[in-house]
């Protein structure tokens, strides 16, 4: 087993986690996130970004239906559902790989792409855990 220090770990790199790993970096703590999928999380994945992809497809469409209101005349508009999906994935696979929004802020943080288990001492006995509360 190997020791690495870290000031925070921060587990998950959907945005509330990157954004957090990124801020306490810039703070100036050694930062430690792990994604065990897919980073960027739900959001730059199957959220928000993919969505809103789908969603200009469907209001170019709607320009394009109504055209003739501005004067235009458009015949032979085909639409096709695979190429608007193909589009979808491939912004966010933009926006996800490679994790070019690190590199962006050049955030000097550690990431590494595993799911983390923890497990926590009481009183000498080790207890592995999924999900943890703490209060302080
Ligand atoms: C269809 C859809 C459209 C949406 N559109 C919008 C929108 O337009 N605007 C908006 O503000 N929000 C939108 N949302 C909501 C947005 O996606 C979420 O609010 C956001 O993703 C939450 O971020 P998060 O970091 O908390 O969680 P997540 O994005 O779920 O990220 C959590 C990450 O933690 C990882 N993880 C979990 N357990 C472990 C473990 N043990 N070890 C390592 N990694 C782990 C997961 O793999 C995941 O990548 C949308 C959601 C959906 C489903």
């Amino acid at each position: 087993m190997t020791d690495i220090d870290y000031d925070l770990m921060v587990i998950g790199g959907g945005p509330g986690g990157y954004v957090a790993a990124i801020r306490a970096s810039q703070l100036g703590m050694s930062v430690a996130l792990v994604e065990d999928k897919h980073l960027g999380g739900i959001c730059l994945n199957w959220g928000c970004i993919p969505t809103k992809a789908l969603l200009r497809a469907s209001e170019i469409r709607h320009i394009l239906d109504n055209v003739d209101e501005f004067g235009f005349t458009i015949s032979g508009i085909k639409m096709d559902i695979n190429n608007i999906t193909k589009r979808s994935r491939k912004v966010a696979l933009q926006l996800s790989s490679g994790f070019a929004f690190i590199t962006f802020c050049k955030a000097p943080f550690f990431l590494r792409k595993s799911g983390v288990r923890i497990s926590i001492e009481v009183s000498g006995e080790y207890f592995l855990i999924s999900k943890m509360v703490a209060t302080k």
